[in-house]
Parts: C-alpha cells; structure tokens; sequence
C-alpha cells in the first residue's frame, strides 16, 4: 500500500493532523522536537482506498538545530515515501525552518502537498494565499484540531498516491485451491483417491458444473476444496521420453494456478533433489504450504529416527510449514490435512496492522538493531505489511540490511504474530 509521510515543524500540528486522517480521538502525542515514539506508522482509509501515513516526529534527529533537522526530516521523507505533506502553521505563516524544508522538498519527483494547519477561521483564510511563496503548489488551508477542510485534504491526498499495489494472489470465489504435488510414485493419486473417495463426495468433471475438467472438487471437513491439474493424477501417465519435463512443468502450473500446495514427501526415503525442486517452486511462487509425508505404514522406529536430522536439514527452506504424517494406503491421518490448508491459507491471507507491526518493531530494533555497515548504522524507521497472498514486509530504512538480518526480523516476526504455513517477505526500501 502507498505511503504518505507527514513532515513539518515542531508545535504545526502534524500529530493532530495524523489523528484526524486516521480517525482517531485520542489524546495527541506531544509534539516536541527529541521526543522519540514507540510509533511513527498508521494504517488509514479514505475514499475505499488504503495507505500508510507515516508522523516523521519520531525520526527527529539529535540537537542538529531545527531546520538543519526538519530539512533532514523532509530528506528521508521524500526517499522513503511515495508522497509527502508538509505541514505549516498558518497562524505563523511561512518561517526560514519551513522555507528550508520546502527548498528540499522542491528537488522531490514524488507528489508534495503543502497543508496550511490552524486555519480555524475565515481570517487567516486570506494570508494562506502568501504560502504560494514556498515553491509547493497551492496551499490547502486545514483546521487539524476542527476537522475544517480536512475531507477535501484528504482527496486531494489520494489523487496524488500511487495505485495500491495489488495482493499477490487475488482472491477468488468459490472453493479454496489447492496443488498436490511431489515427484513421482509419492503417492498422490492414491491419496487423492483416499480424500475424495472417504468423503464420498468428488465432483469430478461433472458437465454444468464450473470446474476446469482437469480439476477435482474434493470434500474435506465440512469444505469443498478445489484440487488442480488432477486429470493426469487419476489415469496413471506412461513414461514417454520427456514425461519427467512434462510433469515438472505440469507441477509448475499447479503450484501456480493453486492457493496452497501439499508437498507429498516419501516418509520411508530421504529428501531427494526432485522433492527439493518442487519446495522451491512453491516458495518461490510464494504459496501457502503443508508437508505432508506419506507411506507413514512402512516407517519403524529406526526410521523415525533418521528422519529427525534429514528433515532438519532438508526442510531449511521451509521451517514454517506444518507436517502431517499420513497413509495413503491405510488412510491414516488423512483428515489431518484439511485443518493443516485452513492454518496455512489463514496465515497466506493475514495482515499485521502497521500500529501493531510498528510498536512491536521498535522494541525490536531498540534491542537488536541492525549490525553497522561500512562504519554507518542502519535506521529503521518503519514498516507496513504491504501485502498479503503472501504475506510482504516492507522496512523502510537508512541503509541496506544484511540477509542475516532480514532472516532474524521475519523470524521474529513469525514469533510475534503467527504465520505458519505461509512463506512471508521481507523487503527493504532503502534511502538512495
Ligand atoms: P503418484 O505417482 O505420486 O501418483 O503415486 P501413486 O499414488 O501412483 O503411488 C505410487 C505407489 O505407492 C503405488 O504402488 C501405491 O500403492 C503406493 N503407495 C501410495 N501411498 C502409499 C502408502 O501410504 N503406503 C504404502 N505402503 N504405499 C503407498
């Protein structure tokens, strides 16, 4: 989703202005320049549309000097956000600090909106018409604190955003899909004729019905679910030369067309390459997923035990993904799948309110912050879940953040909040 930041001096109004955008009652936040806040970023609505408005207060540097600072403010402002307002106190009109934050704001390609603040009356309407001096457009005469003006602000705000982004996977009626892969002679035929026969209520290829043919409509839990591309899995293939490409492309396909795949992995062998493969296709295509080890019958207690270190290491890719021990011959734990899709579909369609993600964030990065880089330390000033299907972290920071380090936040993130089964993002937005 796009960001908005809100830039200005000290005492303009900037908290109440955010307070008024977010709809939100509560008692402002002090807006003193070295006040540093647990929280800078805010989830908002208008119009049916989102974004995230981001209060600068809480980057305010050290004793720089206020327009020294204000202007560093409006620097990070416009790298990071996809457009800005700067805040003036009408009441005051235009000071050298303002001026200094305007000249920076002047160099932004990024849309910039100037907000004349504490226009609470029809007098100070007039000298508004002076701020055409700072270089930024029109001046939008607001009343934060009496909410005047305030909605045409606002639309004037969303014509200037970017299109949110769109989810990942767009969300679809009807019946949840899932693929059912693995290499070879896994077993997923036979465990799609466990689910849908048990259940004994396929429709499979059924004329009039809205299913793709090569689909299956399986029952499972009280829920209809959609299987992909399962016409090859029910009349046994023969294997022509090229059938292995074929099959790997056909995964490919599955994997994409589908929410949330089951992994079928061979519990009697070890991971091979070929099942490693079709791991990587699924969290690459950022889908949801469950392990499911089949031939669960024929594992003794030796092989338990092996399983122990190879999946430690085989499944590195993957910690976060559930694992259901099943027989497809004996139909042993099958009915544990169904739970094991709606666990990992709810994680894939879940978001982190930027509140939530922001408080719990600064915590994180007070304790741990990122390790210093070419003698500089990384800030991080905010982040906002940006997307689901899968879910996509978005931190915005000062310098670029190792992948070590990346990995240690999505893992405490996933602590926090959740998120099994479902891969998770992290991108970094750096400063230029
Ligand atoms: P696919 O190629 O993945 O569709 O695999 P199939 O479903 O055709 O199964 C391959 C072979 O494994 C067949 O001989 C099945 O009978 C056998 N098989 C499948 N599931 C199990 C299971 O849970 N236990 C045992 N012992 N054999 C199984």
């Amino acid at each position: 989703q796009p960001v908005l930041a809100v830039v200005g001096r000290p005492n303009v109004g900037k908290s109440t202005l955010v307070n008024r955008i977010i709809g939100r009652r509560e008692a402002v936040v002090q807006d003193v320049p070295g006040v540093t806040r647990d929280r800078v970023a805010y989830d908002a609505y208008w119009g049916g549309r989102k974004f995230t408005l981001v209060d600068t207060g809480g980057w305010e540097p050290d004793a720089t000097g206020l327009q020294a600072s204000v202007a560093a403010q409006a620097e990070l402002a416009m790298q990071t956000a996809d457009a800005v307002l700067l805040v003036i106190d009408a009441s005051v009109g235009a000071t050298a600090t303002d001026e200094a934050a305007s000249k920076v704001l002047r160099r932004s390609k990024k849309p910039v909106l100037l907000v004349a603040n504490k226009v609470d009356d029809d007098r100070l309407l007039a000298d508004t018409a002076s701020l055409w001096s700072l270089g930024l457009g029109e001046p939008h005469p607001v009343s934060a604190l009496h909410g005047r003006s305030s909605g045409d602000l606002l639309d004037a705000i969303l014509k200037t955003l970017p299109e949110a982004p769109r989810e990942g996977v767009a969300a679809t009626s009807g019946p949840r899909r899932v693929a059912l892969v693995g290499k070879p002679n896994v077993g997923k035929s036979s465990l799609l004729n466990k689910l849908s026969g048990e259940e004994r209520s396929v429709v499979d290829s059924v004329a009039g019905t809205t299913v793709d043919p090569v689909d299956s409509l399986v029952e499972l839990d009280g829920e209809t679910w959609r299987f992909i591309d399962t016409a090859g899995l029910r009349k046994r293939v023969n294997f022509a030369a090229g059938a292995e490409y074929y099959a790997s492309l056909r995964t490919k396909t599955a994997i994409d067309a589908a929410e949330v795949a089951v992994v079928l992995l061979d519990a009697g062998e070890p991971i091979s390459e070929q099942d490693l493969r079709v791991l990587t296709m699924v969290v690459e295509a950022g889908r949801a997923c469950v392990l499911v080890f089949n031939k669960w019958d024929l594992v003794d207690e030796d092989r338990r035990h092996a399983m122990v270190r190879e999946l430690e290491r085989g499944l590195v890719r993957v910690p976060w993904a559930e694992k259901v021990n099943v027989s497809a011959l004996t139909g042993r734990s099958v009915r544990k799948i169904a739970p094991a899709l709606r666990t990992a579909l709810a994680s894939w369609d879940k978001r982190v309110p930027t509140g939530q993600l922001n408080a719990w964030l600064s915590d994180l990065i007070a304790a741990t912050p990122p390790p210093v880089r070419g003698g500089k330390q990384p800030k991080v000033l905010f982040a906002t879940q940006a997307g689901i299907r899968p879910p996509t972290l978005v931190l915005f920071t000062t310098g670029f953040l190792e992948a070590g380090y990346r990995r240690f936040i999505e893992r405490k993130f996933r602590e926090r909040f959740g998120f099994e089964g479902s891969p998770v993002r992290v991108n970094v937005r750096v400063r230029e």
